[in-house]
């Protein structure tokens, strides 16, 4: 009895752990796991110098999209990017969802023309997938190579401001810092 107890409270523990480093409705990275796997990329950039990109990127118009078509479409079709963006990422890459529609790939071993190559595949077949019959759903991406020196939050800040970029540019578009 004791060893059943002790097989439980650790499963019971994994599943813990997992639950809070994973969002639940798309079974992507949550916040914390984002900000775990950016201070690890980080940190093995100062050391071994090995390159790092990141894609943030976020659903254009979302809020119409749920206004007339109703917010557990919306969720489905959160479910169904995320199902789009894990087929496309290598085994390498990572994905967190932070924000209601907004989402970050964590590219390692990677640099910025690589990762805005797989920004526009995204952006591509996000807009070539019906989603939602008769309405599109596009997405717009920002993109940013770590520099040295730089802090995680100065990286994110500069992906951000790549997606605001492009936004500006009229959506379903990517942007890259440079
Ligand atoms: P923009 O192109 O500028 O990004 O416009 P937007 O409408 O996508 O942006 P805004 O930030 O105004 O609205 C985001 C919307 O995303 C509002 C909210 O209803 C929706 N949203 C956020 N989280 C969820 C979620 O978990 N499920 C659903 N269905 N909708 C969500
Ligand atoms: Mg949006
Ligand atoms: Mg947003």
């Amino acid at each position: 009895v004791a060893l059943a107890f002790s097989l439980i409270t650790s499963r019971q523990r994994e599943q813990l752990l997992v639950l809070a480093t994973k969002d639940p409705l798309t079974g992507a990275g949550n916040r914390r796991g984002l900000d775990s796997k950016l201070r690890e990329v980080v940190h093995s950039f100062n050391r071994t110098g090995s390159k790092a990109a990141l894609i943030i990127l976020d659903l254009d118009h979302f809020k119409k999209v749920n206004d007339i078509h109703g917010h557990a479409v919306g969720d489905q079709i959160l479910k169904r990017v995320t199902e789009i963006i894990n087929f496309r990422i290598r085994v390498t890459d990572s994905l967190y969802r932070i924000g209601g529609e907004e989402f970050i790939v964590v590219l390692e071993g990677t640099d910025l023309h690589r990762a805005v190559h797989l920004a526009e595949q995204l952006r591509t077949l996000v807009d070539a997938n019906e989603l939602v019959p008769d309405h599109a759903v596009t997405i717009s991406l920002g993109v940013a190579e770590l520099k040295k020196g730089e802090s995680a939050n100065d990286w994110l800040h500069r992906a951000d401001e790549a997606l605001y970029r492009a936004k500006d540019a009229g959506r379903n578009s990517t942007s890259a810092s440079d």
